[in-house]
């Protein structure tokens, strides 16, 4: 994995990334401002004179006006890049990875536009990037209700993040989603305790393919190994690692009254600052159950860092300022679903 410009060789990870549906390039290529070839009158309305395969264009997000960026990529990928080998996409505020399930024909880098040289003119790239299918697992285990077992409170959390990217490359997701499945081993560690027994079965899923599209959320709910109508209430914790602002919980204004217990329970207890109300939202595993009628809320943190998908979320960072307060808020909240 190599990007030079101009002869300078920028740094894989913390310089530029390469974005989950881009496809591999090898070569010398010829940078093209988007400007410089093409005008936009109205949003799909594109004069242009074409570049060739040797080019790539480059394409500043500050510069942008109206539309955005993300608008701006579809309509290049619909005119097939005017004929170029693909783009690169500036961004001026942070990298952030993905992973993708479909490849595109184009090469897509994101460069942070304080590494890109003010001279850019050429640029010289080795990358491979290519779709790999690989299987996966989710881990399932559950302590045993002792006045109603056929009754489930289930609590979820992504165990995978972005893995690598190049064999030098490494997103080691602390916040997104260690964070979280430390909170469910927690969680799991009291209650397999005796004297913690719940009342009703508590089961304990770890997600994998979250980042790829909820991919193993999505399989449990539709093939779920337990009743989905027995589920009185999941609790999705994703991102769990921060908290000096708080806690936003997804689905609370879906689910009204077990919002106030929540909140209830936090103000009474002095736990965490805020206790924040999102309406439903599909970004995480809790929202293909939600999808089948299970109720449920989808917890993460607020303040503190603002590492997210890139080579900054490491553990050495992460604050873990409410961790502790926020497992007594939830087993407060798992005891009052009871
Ligand atoms: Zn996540």
């Amino acid at each position: 994995m190599q990007f030079s410009i101009d002869g300078k060789m920028l740094d894989a990870g913390k310089d530029y990334i390469i974005s989950g549906e881009s496809k591999g390039l090898k070569g010398k290529y010829r940078l093209v401002k988007i400007e410089s070839i093409a005008s936009k009158n109205s949003l799909g309305d594109w004069s242009y004179h074409s570049v060739s395969k040797k080019d790539l264009l480059v394409i500043d997000d500050s510069t942008l006006v109206g539309g955005g960026v993300k608008s701006l990529l579809k309509i290049i990928e619909e005119k097939k890049c005017f004929g170029a080998a693909g783009y690169i996409e500036l961004n001026s505020v942070k990298l952030t990875m993905d992973v993708s399930e479909t490849a595109s024909p184009f090469f897509h880098l994101i460069v942070l536009k304080k590494s890109f040289p003010v001279t850019k003119s050429e640029a010289v790239i080795n990358i491979q990037n290519k779709i790999i299918h690989v299987m996966t697992q989710n881990i399932i285990g559950y302590v045993k209700g002792k006045r109603m077992p056929d009754s489930f409170i289930v609590l979820t959390a992504h165990y995978d993040h972005l893995g690598e990217m190049g064999n030098s490359v490494y997103f080691p997701g602390a916040n997104d989603n260690a964070s979280g499945t430390s909170m469910l081993l927690t969680l799991c560690r009291y209650y397999a305790q005796k004297q913690n027994q719940p009342d009703y079965t508590i089961v304990f899923i770890a997600f994998s393919g979250e980042e790829a599209g909820l991919i193993g959320s999505q399989f449990f709910a539709q093939y779920p190994l337990i009743n989905l109508n027995k589920i009185k209430f999941l609790i999705n914790m994703d991102i769990v690692g921060t908290g000096e602002e708080g806690i936003k919980v997804v689905n609370a204004t879906e689910f009204p009254n077990q919002f106030s217990l929540l909140q209830n329970l936090n103000d009474e207890n002095h736990l965490l600052k805020s206790v924040q109300s999102r309406g439903k939202a599909a970004n995480s595993d809790h929202y293909p159950f939600y999808l089948k009628g299970v109720p449920d809320f989808f917890i993460y943190t607020l303040g503190g860092i603002s590492a997210y998908h890139d080579v900054y979320d490491r553990a050495e960072t992460l604050p873990l300022t409410k961790f502790n307060d926020l497992e007594i808020l939830l087993k407060k909240f798992i005891d009052g679903l009871q």
